[in-house]
């Protein structure tokens, strides 16, 4: 079992999911810290117009290193009609290249009452990404039922894997479900939280071929960096309390998720 140290080995890390909203200095500078700490690649991931741009600017100022996600997630839901921010994700990824679509998805802890605004921006994103033959990066809390229903009515004519759920906080029984709808699955910080035992069997669950990590900056930091702002750096933290819920290395587990994410966004 790997030790836990303040300052983990951290070569080689992918970090599938981070946003970028601060001013460009600051988003340098917290990328210019990942990259020293090696976090070599990362998904820039927007989900509103603010996170949009943030994620763009940072993509732009690393594209040999953070690949770029453009979405609108469950709280833009009701601003507007699916087919006004279908128009922009088109003008944009005219514009830039895209590895993913997202984040899109479900939330009904804060908003169950826009459940069926969210299910079909949710939907219009999923033919947008099958039209483009991209991944998919799928929020979803507390609506399992839900998002299982809108993957399975909407059309994926794709081979291999059809995205991430991200920042998974779920059980094992609809860690299969997705599994069994090619998913990877993606955990957070708060696979490191002190009641997250039901997570932490969640991770010792999926197959090493479908797992991958992220940090979600600037939510969610993982223990022991609890309570900071969060950023890629601390990504290192998820690898090494996956390793010892699945009783590797920290280096296996930076090994087989950098696979894992390359393989669904480059
Ligand atoms: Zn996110």
């Amino acid at each position: 079992m790997a030790a836990r140290t303040d300052t983990p080995m951290s070569d080689l890390y992918y970090d599938t999911h981070a946003h970028f909203e601060g001013a460009p200095l600051e988003t340098a500078a917290v990328l210019g810290r990942a990259f020293a700490s090696g976090v070599t690649r990362l998904v820039a991931v927007g989900g509103s117009a603010a996170l949009n741009a943030g994620a763009l600017a940072a993509a732009q100022a690393y594209p040999e290193r953070v690949r770029l996600a453009l979405g609108f997630d469950r709280d833009q839901a009701t601003a507007a009609a699916p087919e006004v921010y279908v128009e922009t994700l088109r003008r944009l990824a005219a514009a830039h290249p895209l590895a993913a679509v997202g984040e899109a998805g479900l939330d009904f802890h804060y908003h169950p009452e826009t459940a069926e605004a969210q299910a079909a921006l949710f939907a219009a994103q999923l033919r947008l990404a099958d039209e483009w033959r991209l991944p998919v990066i799928v929020h979803t809390r507390e609506a399992d039922e839900a998002t299982l229903r809108v993957l399975d009515g909407t059309p994926w004519r794709g081979e291999g894997l059809r995205g991430v759920i991200h920042c998974y906080t779920g059980d094992k029984a609809f860690a299969a479900q997705l599994l069994g709808r090619q998913f990877a699955i993606s955990f957070s910080g708060i696979v490191t939280f002190r009641n997250a035992d039901m997570l932490r069997e969640s991770a010792a669950y999926v197959p090493s071929d479908r797992l991958l990590i992220e940090t979600d900056t600037p939510f969610l930091a993982p223990v022991p960096k609890r309570g900071q702002r969060n950023e890629p750096a601390f990504v290192a933290h998820v690898a090494e309390c996956l390793a010892q819920v699945r009783g590797t290395t920290a280096e296996h587990i930076a090994e087989i998720t950098r696979e894992n994410a390359v393989r669904l966004f480059g």
